[in-house]
């Protein structure tokens, strides 16, 4: 058993099993997430009979590291090893008063957004909450600066991985694990209805969805999934989601793409939507990362400006992100594509 993917109340269950007193479980889970220690032997308030037992049945086992790769401004990102030649990454982004973590939930995409490289990488497998929670516990134990903000923003799509995911979440959340408040815990999909209704019942964290088109035209060709889940839909469980929320506003991601959704009949067409459905929200323009073969190309400094500028007018807070990491490829799957091709064509030549 991997302790980093237990639940306080299955461990508390094991532990009485046993024949140990339930607070036992809150000492594992301090020892192991907040203090990181792997080896049992060092647990020294656990009784000796109950270590050698953890020692035989238990483990702290986190991913493997393939890469750790440290940019100039400071960004730092780790490939991690996920069998058969899949590999996952996770992106440490610090800032002045914060730091944020971004957690990939699958090796692959189901969704298949076509300006996305981990969508155009196809789905491989969902990642486990041992594997989640991993790279939390890696980087928070690895690195001098606290993690305070959690993303999943990495590889996959969180929402299609709702049963794994939400364990994770827990332990993100749970005082003594990593003790994130709701706030600094984000979930961003591309709009998976059931499971953003599910999300409002089960873990209320900060949502963020990606928006990507004003048209259902248009989104149905940028994320596919929205022929299941149209703009109408979505908005009606934004709505919902708002009500649980711990934040009084949901983020929208748009992408910029050149000449496909960035003019400023695209950013009217937006404005006019959300009024329409009510929903309180901010935007948070992308500047498209450009891959090898894409078909895309990423919208000039003045579009984007110019973009972000009316939305700001009409009253929407509106920011474009940051590019952090660009000499380490730290954004969107590019790494782990590249590692990916190159172990497949291992695999293949074996
Ligand atoms: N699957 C989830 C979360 C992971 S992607 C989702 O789609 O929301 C995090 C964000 O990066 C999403 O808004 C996604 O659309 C965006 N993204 C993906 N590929 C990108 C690229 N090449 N350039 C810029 N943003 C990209
Ligand atoms: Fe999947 Fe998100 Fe990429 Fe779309 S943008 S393919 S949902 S990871």
């Amino acid at each position: 058993m991997n302790l980093l993917g237990c639940s306080p109340q299955g461990l508390t269950d094991w532990c009485v099993a046993r024949g140990e007193k339930p607070f036992r479980a809150r000492q594992l889970l301090k020892w192991v997430h907040q203090r990181g220690t792997k080896d049992f032997a060092e647990m020294t308030d656990l009784a000796r009979e109950f270590r050698a037992g953890l020692e035989q049945d238990a483990e702290v086992a986190p991913p493997a590291v393939l890469q750790d790769h440290v940019s100039a401004d400071g960004t730092r990102k780790w490939l991690f090893d996920m069998g058969q030649g899949n590999a996952i990454e996770t992106v440490f982004i610090p800032e002045v008063d914060r730091g944020t973590l971004c957690v990939s939930s699958q090796a692959g995409c189901t969704v298949a957004c076509p300006f996305c490289s981990t969508g155009r990488q196809g789905f491989n497998r969902n990642l486990t909450t041992a594997e989640i929670v991993g790279q939390l516990w890696w980087a928070r134990h690895e690195l001098a600066q606290p993690v305070t903000n959690v993303v999943m923003m990495g590889m996959g799509e969180p929402l299609l991985n709702y049963d794994q995911l939400v364990p994770a979440l827990q332990l993100m959340l749970h005082d003594d694990a990593y003790g994130l408040s709701r706030r600094r815990v984000t979930v961003s999909t591309s709009g998976v209805v059931p499971m953003m209704d599910r999300l409002a019942r089960d873990c209320p964290v900060a949502l963020a969805v990606s928006l990507h088109a004003p048209t259902d035209a248009l989104r149905d060709v940028l994320v596919p999934l929205n022929k299941k889940y149209p703009l109408k839909v979505l908005m009606a469980s934004i709505r919902n989601y708002l009500g649980a929320a711990p934040r009084d506003f949901i983020t929208f991601e748009y992408v910029m793409l050149d000449g496909v959704n960035d003019s400023l009949d695209h950013a009217r067409q937006l404005v006019k939507l959300v009024r329409a459905e009510e929903i309180s929200c901010k935007f948070n323009l992308i500047p498209f990362n450009p891959f090898p073969n894409s078909g895309y190309r990423k919208s000039s400094w003045p579009r984007q400006r110019a973009f972000a500028d009316f939305l700001t007018q009409e009253g929407y807070v509106t920011t474009i992100r940051k590019t952090r990491g660009d000499d380490i490829d730290a954004a969107c799957g590019q790494l782990a594509g590249d590692i990916q091709d190159r172990t497949r064509i291992t695999l293949r030549t074996k």
